[in-house]
């Protein structure tokens, strides 16, 4: 596992994908090559069963033609024993064929097991056709001996029938064998294909289970955790680092909504925004980490004297605004008063007697959010020119 969680995750998911392919691969591979088999059973069988069918007609054909040739005399008796001939010669070729042949000969390897059968009891077999030529040799000369003999002829035909039904017979036994053993092939391979078709299903139910199923819970994981990451980023984008108040793109985003829902609700507004005062003595005197320090502690106590839902937000250095929605100017100044007090009431930053002014304009929505930004700073710029630590109000001029 440790390994596995060293590799990169589309690495991961992509060797997993092709693992569970080759998998499903391979079985529906192996069925095909099964399929081939039965194929090459049912094929074999019906080229066997071919090649007896013809051997039998071949000695049923020797027989008439032998019958024919007796019956007629001169070039007609001729002819018959030359087709006699070549049916005879077909006959061997057929038998060495099935007794004697290369297996290849029968489009089967050298070791199937139907070759085993073919070959059972060779001997038997070549001793029936030997004996059956021997008879129809002895009875095409007979035959050729024109006008005499009619007595070998009578005795040796019925001879030549028995043989070639022994002949058959023997024939006939060993594709009977052949033909169960074709079939009890089938049957098993059929049972293997069935299996094999089995164990693909349930390598395809594995592979949902035990591989796609993990697969894409990894995915989602990864894409939530991006997703968390996304919106850690989005927060640290919106706000400031120093004082975790919101800075200035929020700001920009945060005042139009708040103006359109004052509008919409027909309700007040209100911005309060503040400024330490002799700020940057503090910076002078101690140093800007002490400096830092405070406007830590000011947005907290900023934050501490106000509802949750009402935001501070730095818009710069040491200057901050907040939004105070469903206020109107008294509630807006008793605020700011609240702010007042709560930041000049006890030092800040280890021991900083330090206060803030506060300028405080009331809106309805019905301006600009320039003219309201501007009337907040109005009355912060008259709360500093009043002396410092204290709060004003901006009315809005009819
Ligand atoms: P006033 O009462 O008129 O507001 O006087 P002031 O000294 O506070 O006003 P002024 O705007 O002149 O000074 C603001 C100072 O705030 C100057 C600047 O160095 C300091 N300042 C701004 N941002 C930061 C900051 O992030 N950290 C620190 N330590 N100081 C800052
Ligand atoms: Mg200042
Ligand atoms: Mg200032």
């Amino acid at each position: 596992m440790g390994l596995i969680s060293g590799i990169p995750l589309h690495t991961r998911l992509t060797l997993r994908y092709v693992l569970a392919l080759g998998i499903v691969a391979a079985l529906t591979l192996g069925s095909y090559w099964l399929m081939e088999d039965a194929v090459g059973t049912e094929v074999l069988g019906a080229k066997l069963l071919n090649v007896a069918g013809r051997q039998r007609m071949l000695c049923q054909r020797v027989e008439i033609l032998a019958r024919r040739a007796q019956n007629r005399a001169g070039p007609l008796r001729q002819a018959a024993l030359a087709e006699l001939d070549g049916t005879l010669r077909e006959l061997v070729a057929g038998h060495d064929l099935l007794v004697h042949g290369p297996a290849e000969a029968l489009g089967i390897g050298p070791d199937n097991p139907a070759l085993a059968v073919l070959r059972q009891d060779a001997d038997g077999g070549e001793a029936l056709m030997h004996s059956f030529l021997q008879t129809a040799g002895a009875l095409r000369a007979a035959l050729l001996e024109e006008g005499d003999a009619g007595a070998a002829r009578l005795q040796d035909l019925p001879r030549l029938s028995r043989t070639g039904d022994a002949l058959l017979e023997n024939l006939d036994r060993r594709m009977d064998e052949l033909q169960r053993l074709g079939e009890s092939t089938l049957r098993s391979l059929r049972g293997l294909i069935l299996a094999l078709s089995g164990a693909t299903l349930a390598a395809l139910a594995l592979t949902g289970l035990g591989l796609f199923r993990p697969m894409v819970a990894e995915v989602v994981r990864d894409s939530e955790h991006l997703e968390s990451l996304n919106r850690v980023l989005e927060t640290q984008a919106g706000t400031d680092k120093l004082t975790g108040a919101y800075n200035r793109r929020t700001w920009d985003a945060e005042i139009g909504r708040e103006f359109a829902k004052a509008l919409r609700q027909k309700s007040r507004l209100c911005m309060v925004m503040t400024d330490l005062d002799h700020f940057k003595r503090v910076n002078d005197a101690h140093g800007h980490q002490r400096g830092d320090r405070v406007l830590q502690e000011f947005v907290q106590r900023l934050k501490l004297g106000v509802r949750v839902s009402d935001s501070v937000y730095r818009l710069g250095g040491e200057e901050f605004a907040l939004l105070l929605s469903g206020t109107n100017i008294e509630q807006g100044r008793a605020t700011a008063e609240k702010l007042r007090e709560l930041v000049a009431g006890s030092p800040l930053a280890g021991g900083l007697a330090i206060t803030a002014s506060f300028g405080v304009a009331e809106t309805d929505g019905r301006e600009s959010p320039d003219e309201f930004f501007r009337r907040a700073d109005q009355a912060l710029y008259a709360a500093k020119a009043g002396g410092r630590n204290r709060v004003e109000t901006e009315e809005k001029s009819a």
